[in-house]
């Protein structure tokens, strides 16, 4: 069938490495002659790039596919990613659904749409996550401001609660130079900051004899790129060598995301996480004491099956005690296939919103006090093409999230400012510094 000129719209659902992926796949469709639009206009197709890290993903995925099948029957209707790779029978039941792909299969997107017409059988395509061990590159590019640039996908952990392994595979990742030469395709368009994203970026490099403190490296020298920006790396992988190197470059941004998941180690051991609160303590003040501006970011789950209110009083008096920035905080949610469905003593629901409540407001008090610690002081922002009643926002190299009046011209621009005052909505108001 001849595709040239039809319209297609994407909706990405889940972490930066779906959204650098959907990118990379909608660009290459582009370069064969589909016209991209945007979600909400009409399309020939529509193709949803699912998540499954929670019940509420797959549960969105559900919602946008139904709407969107009402609104659109004669479109034809993609569902692909985790979730179709996980519970493909599940997305194909619904009505309106006419093509179902796996992890792997989704790069191979536009010879099924070559294939399907509107009416015929559903097609569904899902080959064993264990078996995919094709690294495909891609990376984000919808603005001239940051870049998500994948550099590893899968892993082979076995954390007790996660599906992703299943859905996503075992770890790999390509060479340095094939990163480094995608950072410098990336750099060529003008794009000021790359966010390096993966499942488990600390593995890179480690079946390829390569690692992840070499890849750093290799990319501080790319010309072009203002930032580099770590997405969540693994404590036990962040090593005092990573450190050290950030703390040396310009480049590297002073911002760290860490998984922490519960401050109790009858928890982590549970979780089958492969440190202590011990190491993580050690991790985050080994950070503080070579680079005390970075901004520290910690992912923290309430509700663990087993985690009791003593347990929940241990996370949170360790995260009040650590030096950190912000919490990112998840409710846990049981996934089919996890080890963690099968364990006993589950938390009532009710348990683990207040919970979840009291992590969220423990994090608004960390953000704030690091906040507080940086007005008045100078720092460099990136600015993005945002505008929203006449302001602008952008963030710091650590991660401050700073807005000022809108200019066109500042757009995608990597100024210094001044930082004034915390606003109402949380960012810190700023002035360009001369
Ligand atoms: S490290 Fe653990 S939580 Fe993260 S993707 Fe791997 S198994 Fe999942």
């Amino acid at each position: 069938m001849n595709h040239k000129g039809k319209y297609i719209a994407f909706f990405t659902l889940g972490c930066k490495l779906n959204f650098s992926e959907t990118s990379y796949i909608a660009k290459g469709l582009e370069e064969e002659g589909y016209n991209l639009v945007s979600f909400n206009q009409t399309a020939d197709y529509y193709v949803i790039h699912t998540c499954t890290v929670t019940q509420a993903a797959d549960r969105k995925s559900r919602i946008l596919i139904r709407k969107i099948s009402r609104k659109n029957p004669d479109a034809v209707i993609v569902a692909m990613g985790c979730y179709s790779q996980i519970k493909p029978e599940e997305l194909a039941s619904i009505e309106g659904v006419d093509i179902v792909l796996g992890t792997a299969e989704k790069f191979n997107l536009g010879n099924y749409l070559k294939q399907y017409r509107k009416g015929q059988p559903l097609l569904i395509s899902i080959s064993p996550a264990e078996e995919a061990n094709l690294f495909l590159p891609a990376h984000s590019g919808s603005d001239r401001t940051r870049s998500f640039l994948k550099i590893q996908d899968g892993c082979d952990y076995t954390c007790t609660y996660c599906i992703i392994p299943v859905a996503r595979g075992k770890s790999r990742s390509p060479c340095i130079k094939d990163i480094v030469l995608q950072a410098e395709i990336i750099a060529g368009k003008g794009v000021k900051e790359i966010i390096l994203t993966g499942v488990n970026i600390g593995d890179f490099g480690r079946l390829t004899g390569e690692s992840f403190l070499g890849l750093l490296k290799e990319l501080d020298k790319v010309q072009g790129i203002n930032r580099f920006r770590m997405s969540s790396i693994e404590p036990n992988l962040l090593d005092d060598d990573i450190i050290n190197f950030v703390a040396g470059s310009n480049r590297i941004a002073p911002h760290f995301h860490i998984p922490l998941q519960s401050g109790c180690d009858r928890i982590l051991k549970l979780m089958q996480r492969r440190y202590t609160t011990d190491l993580f303590e050690e991790c985050i003040s080994s950070i503080r004491k070579t680079l005390p501006e970075a901004g520290i970011g910690v992912d923290v789950i309430t509700g663990f099956p087993g985690e009791t209110d003593f347990d929940f009083t241990q996370t949170c008096k360790f995260l009040d005690q650590l030096d950190i920035s912000y919490l990112h905080v998840f409710t846990y949610s049981e996934r089919d296939n996890t080890k963690a469905m099968y364990m006993n003593n589950k938390v009532d629901h009710t348990v683990k919103v207040k919970r979840s409540k009291l992590l969220h407001k423990l994090s608004d008090k960390k953000r704030m006090s690091f906040y507080n610690s940086y007005t008045g002081k100078s720092a460099t922002a990136l600015f993005e093409a945002k505008k929203h009643n006449g302001r602008m926002f952008g963030y710091t190299g650590n991660y401050i999230k700073v807005e000022k009046p809108f200019d066109f011209i500042d757009i995608g621009s990597v100024l210094k400012v001044r930082l004034l005052n915390i606003n109402e909505n949380g960012n810190i108001n700023v002035e360009v510094a001369g």
